[in-house]
């Protein structure tokens, strides 16, 4: 799509119609559910880039003349300060309320650099399917343990995966899942940021280097009576002791921990001074999870040999690929798996015990979507190809 600096005819003659373009281009985002809408500049103009299923896209590629009007539209709906372009400055882009695409908020950050200021709007949406713990697209099995495991009064629960695994929509449909089940729990959620509103959940946001830290807020919960206690991440020796501790002491607690494997996430425990009687007695199981793009339903078609493949349509962009699911294995901390962290194994030797018992590994997992033409063998390699050797 080529813009030029007539327009499309609705503006007066000699002057291009920005407002109606920034419009245009955030509605498109929308109607796409694209996460981000980035605005680079670069040497020759003003490069825009829609983030879709958490890749980038370029959709536009405006001349040099218009990056500056677009930037100042955006600094306007944003309530930002026009006149300063030597700042950064962060906003927030409200929408019409009949706009279509439940939409909650729209947050736009604006920053100098070489080219002229680059500034990205981030898009949250209401989305009633990922609300739901059954809609992430997890295995029947996982579910089952999962609820399971949210059914009971104490212990911890983790789930982990890199950065952009959707753990914390896990988190939150867990969340949900608990408040919806059982009425009348005392649910707390520390997080940082808060990054969506979950109703009949206490969520304190921690600021990153303020003096009520992870470990400070939850002692001082811990003394208000919580029955369900929800930390957006482990990242620290000392919230990982308390966390632990909680999950002994009458607490359901559910967290985050960086790791690539089931078997890493306990072994990070461990690496934090966690006790290994303490992490075997209060960890009832881990859930290791990524997130791959599915193929797009409008243009997907078998291409021979039982694979599946999609070319590319409006629907998807061009990109063949339209929505996400999960791929996840869980461990549950049974006497096999406990023996063996008492008895200090490493990663293979765990690896080789879950193994050896026919459990389903992230990339078996994954395998089976790609069997089921949901997702692709490429896109699977991208998402958990570094983790193999790890894993296995
Ligand atoms: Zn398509």
């Amino acid at each position: 799509m080529a813009r030029t600096e007539d327009g499309d005819g609705s503006a007066p003659p000699g002057t291009f119609d920005v407002v109606r373009l920034v419009e245009d281009l955030l509605a498109g985002a929308v109607a796409h559910r694209a996460s981000d809408v980035h605005f680079e500049p670069t040497a020759d103009g003003l490069l825009v880039r829609y983030r879709l299923d958490g890749t980038l896209q370029t959709v536009e590629q405006l001349p040099r003349a218009l990056a500056e009007n677009v930037i100042s539209r955006l600094k306007v709906l944003g309530g930002l300060l026009t006149y300063r372009v030597d700042i950064p400055q962060e906003g927030r882009i409200d929408r019409r309320p009949d706009a279509p695409g439940r939409v909650l908020d729209q947050r736009l950050a604006v920053f100098p650099t070489l080219h002229g200021q680059r500034a990205v709007v981030r898009i949250f949406y209401d989305d009633p399917e990922l609300s739901r713990l059954d809609r992430l697209g997890l295995p029947a099995a996982i579910l089952d343990d999962l609820r399971g495991c949210a059914a009971g009064h104490q212990g911890v629960l983790l789930l982990t995966g890199p950065a952009g695994s959707g753990k914390s929509t896990t988190l939150a449909a867990l969340l949900r899942h608990v408040r919806d089940r059982f009425p009348g729990k005392s649910i707390v959620a520390l997080e940082d940021p808060i990054e969506r509103h979950i109703e009949g959940v206490t969520q304190v946001q921690i600021p990153p280097h303020g003096a009520m830290t992870f470990p400070v807020a939850l002692r001082s919960l811990l003394r208000q009576d919580p029955e369900v206690l929800m930390i957006g991440e482990i990242r620290d020796a000392e919230t990982a002791r308390i966390a632990v501790e909680a999950g002994l002491t009458g607490h359901l607690l559910l967290s985050t921990l960086h790791s690539g494997a089931c078997a890493g996430a306990l072994l990070r425990l461990l690496e934090m001074g966690v006790e290994p009687y303490q992490v075997t007695s209060a960890v009832r199981a881990v859930v290791n999870q990524r997130l791959v793009r599915r193929l797009c339903e409008q243009c997907k078609r078998p291409a021979g040999d039982g694979r599946f493949e999609a070319p590319g349509c409006d629907e998807c962009f061009g990109t063949g690929f339209r929505g996400r699911t999960l791929v996840a294995e869980m461990v549950r901390l049974d006497g096999e798996i406990r023996r063996a962290i008492l008895a200090k194994a490493d990663l293979d030797t765990l690896a080789a015990i879950l193994s050896a018992r026919g459990h389903m590994s992230l990339r078996q997992a994954g395998r089976r979507l790609v069997a089921d033409g949901i997702t692709t063998g490429e896109e699977l390699d991208r998402v958990c190809g570094c983790d193999e050797q790890e894993v296995d």
